[in-house]
C-alpha cells in the first residue's frame, strides 16, 4: 500500500439550529464545513470541497449569518496556502452533494467528480433544498459509482456507502502512515451523535441513518478514527494545513 497524506481544512463556517444535528436540542450550534487533501503517488484527491463562492466575502468583512465564507477559505485558496496548484487535483469526493460539500467544485476545474450514482441523481431532482445544482452542474466529469470503491486499487483510499442523510451519501477510509480515518461528513455530524447514535430531526432515511452510524461505531471500535462532519469542538483539535499524524496526538 502506497503512503497517503492527509491534510484537514475548514471551508467555511454555519450557523443552524442544533436539532439539524440532534433531534429535540434547542438553540443554534456555529460549525465548520470541511475539506481534505489525500496526497497519493498516484495524485490528489480532495474529500467535499466545503462552501463554495456564492457565500463568500472578503477577508475581514463582517461575519455573515447563516453560511459564511472567508474568501481565503475557498478550497482553491485553501489549497494554494499549502503550495497546491488546485488545477493539479485529478479526484473530487463527494459525500454528497450539499451545498456545504460540493459548494467548492468548481475551484478544482480538472478534477474528477466521484459520487454515488443514485446522489448524483437525486441531486438534480430538485426535492431538497441543500443542493444547489450550478454548484456541481459544472461540466466536469463525473465517475458514479454504485458501492465501494477503492481509488487507487491498493486499499489506501476506499470509498463505501453510508446512506441516511441523503440516498447516495459515501464516506471515505484512508489509511495514512499513522493511523485509518474515516471522513464521516453528514453521517455523523458530532461526536454526540455516535456517542448517543442520535439523529438529526430531519434525514432522507431513519432507518438507513441509524444503521450507518452502527457501522461507524464499530469501526471506531476497532481503531478508525472517525471525523465528524461538522463538530466544532471535535474540529477545534484538528491541526490543519499540514498532514495528519496520529501518533503526535496521542
Ligand atoms: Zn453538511
Amino acid at each position: 500500500m502506497s503512503t497517503v497524506l492527509l491534510t484537514a481544512f475548514t471551508c467555511g463556517w454555519m450557523t443552524l439550529p442544533l436539532s439539524f444535528f440532534l433531534d429535540g436540542e434547542e438553540g443554534r450550534i456555529r460549525c465548520p464545513a470541511t475539506a481534505y487533501l489525500i496526497d497519493h503517488p498516484k495524485g490528489l484527491a480532495v474529500f467535499d470541497t466545503g462552501l463554495g463562492s456564492r457565500f463568500e466575502r472578503p477577508v475581514g468583512t463582517p461575519f455573515q449569518k447563516g453560511a459564511d465564507l472567508e474568501s481565503d477559505a475557498l478550497i482553491g485558496a485553501r489549497l494554494k496556502a499549502i503550495g497546491i496548484d488546485p488545477s493539479a487535483v485529478k479526484w473530487i469526493i463527494n459525500s454528497h452533494l450539499h451545498s456545504d460539500h460540493a459548494g467548492g467544485n468548481r475551484d478544482l476545474p480538472n478534477a474528477t467528480i466521484v459520487v454515488q450514482a443514485d446522489e448524483w441523481d437525486y441531486a438534480f431532482a430538485e426535492k431538497d433544498r441543500a443542493y444547489h445544482i450550478p454548484e456541481f452542474d459544472t461540466g466536469q466529469p463525473v465517475l458514479k459509482l454504485r458501492g465501494e470503491h477503492d481509488l487507487h486499487g491498493d486499499g489506501s483510499v476506499v470509498l463505501f456507502r453510508s446512506p441516511g442523510h441523503t440516498p447516495g451519501h459515501q464516506c471515505a477510509r484512508v489509511t495514512t502512515p499513522t493511523g485509518i480515518a474515516v471522513l464521516a461528513a453528514d453521517c455523523c455530524n458530532l461526536r454526540r451523535s455516535l456517542d448517543e447514535l442520535r439523529l438529526p430531526d430531519h434525514c432522507f432515511d431513519v432507518d438507513q441513518y441509524l444503521a450507518t452510524l452502527k457501522i461507524l461505531r464499530e469501526r471506531e471500535r476497532r481503531g478508525e478514527r472517525i471525523f465528524f462532519g461538522h463538530d466544532p469542538d471535535f474540529w477545534a483539535e484538528v491541526p490543519q494545513n499540514r498532514p495528519l499524524d496520529f501518533a503526535a496526538r496521542r
